[in-house]
């Protein structure tokens, strides 16, 4: 790759100006992302005592349905052991937060994934996009981030506007011939003891959204959408394409400041600390020296370089739960999450375990399909068999 002189100069001066305006033995302020844990979707499906109760009270009186359930979440518990610093009143108003952004449908996280998205391409195309082509990257290479996006954005629509798999009166026979019971995870006959309506098999009640959803894997707070059988297709291409978006604009700028560094010969520089020792150039200061001159361009590095592996991490898990035909509350419920560490899913097996399979994978084919295309009932599939 050849270099203009323009080009040279221009990032040379850069350097030489980053260098004369800043001390090098500063150290660079390190912030840290907390990413949210995704919240446990709960153990069961089957009505317990007291919700069977509640309905039939409901329905004896003619109430409307319940919007939310008022049992505090097990995560928020653990706050207690702050309750000694935290006044109660901040307390009371993290807990009404937590539960307006997590237990309630809301546009928070929609706004938030659009601002940091924005916020990203935005320093992409403003610095490292102008400064690439100064260096005389490849359009194409430097293109394909504006590609991802365009599908991503697409694809995120779709999967915040389209209908999960909803269950009604209209629907509800439909849906109950779609899956076949397996009578451990998903028995027969068994009704939603808030909408009223028999639950098909691969069904779960959503109590954010307040509806049954046909087979549902879980609720994004990403899209303030279920996830279900007629918008996984949309999000796994939403999932796929954000981190592959994520990872190029990693991968563009990893490349133009790796570029840069060879370009200059910084390896070969030195520099003087604060004790007026001399040092020759090592990776640390190296590092420290691209964010103080580049502050922008590194933290949006980090930035995505987590949230590509991140992603990475939950796509492989969202492929692999496509590609067996599981759904993620499928994988919760059964043995993939049973820990006896961990007193959030641990469960005592009883004394006859009952044993759940997997009935409803057909080859990876045949998964990917019901996926990618409609399910169709399990009867007309075997009449095909
Ligand atoms: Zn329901
Ligand atoms: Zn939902």
């Amino acid at each position: 790759m050849s270099l203009s002189s323009g080009a040279r100069t221009h990032v040379k001066r850069n350097l030489t100006d980053g260098l004369a305006a800043r001390t090098p033995g500063r150290s660079p302020q390190v912030q840290h992302c907390n990413s949210r844990q995704p919240s446990r979707a709960s153990a069961g499906s089957r009505p317990s005592k007291g919700a069977s109760l509640t309905s039939r009270a409901r329905r004896k009186s003619g109430g409307a349905p319940r919007r939310c359930r008022s049992r505090a979440p097990a995560g928020w518990q653990r706050l207690a052991i702050f309750s000694c610093i935290i006044p109660e009143c901040l307390q009371r108003a993290m807990h009404r937060l937590l539960h307006y952004l997590f237990h309630t449908r809301n546009h928070t996280f929609i706004v938030l994934h659009l601002v940091l998205q924005g916020m990203v391409y935005t320093e992409y195309t403003w610095e490292v996009f102008g400064y690439c082509q100064e260096l005389e990257f490849s359009l194409y290479y430097l293109l394909l981030p504006y590609l991802l996006l365009i599908i991503n954005v697409f694809s995120f629509t779709l999967t915040c506007v389209t209908n999960p798999g909803i269950i009604t009166k209209a629907n509800e026979l439909l849906f109950l011939h779609v899956y076949e019971f397996d009578e451990v995870m998903f028995p027969k006959n068994v009704r939603c003891s808030t909408c009223d309506l028999r639950k098909p098999a691969r069904s779960k009640h959503c109590s954010v959204c307040n509806w049954c959803v046909h087979r549902f894997d879980h609720h994004c707070v990403w899209v303030n959408n279920c996830i279900g059988a007629w918008n996984i297709r949309y999000f796994l291409i939403y999932l796929l394409t954000l981190t592959a978006s994520a990872a190029t604009v990693a991968i563009v700028s990893t490349a133009f400041l790796v570029h840069l560094v060879v370009m200059s010969d910084l390896y070969q520089e030195t520099y003087i600390d604060d004790f007026g020792h001399l040092h020759t150039m090592d990776t640390v200061f190296l590092i420290q020296y691209l964010f103080l001159t580049f502050p922008r361009i590194v933290f949006m590095l980090g930035f995505v370089m987590v949230l590509s592996f991140l992603l990475g991490g939950y796509l492989c898990f969202a492929v692999y739960l496509a590609a067996t035909n599981q759904t993620t509350n499928e994988w919760h419920r059964g043995d993939g999450a049973w820990c006896w560490h961990c007193p959030l899913v641990a469960q005592r097996p009883s004394a006859e375990p009952q044993v759940h399979q997997n009935i409803h994978s057909h080859g990876l084919r045949s998964n990917l399909q019901e996926i990618f295309l409609p399910a169709f009932p399990y009867h007309e599939r075997k009449k095909q068999e």
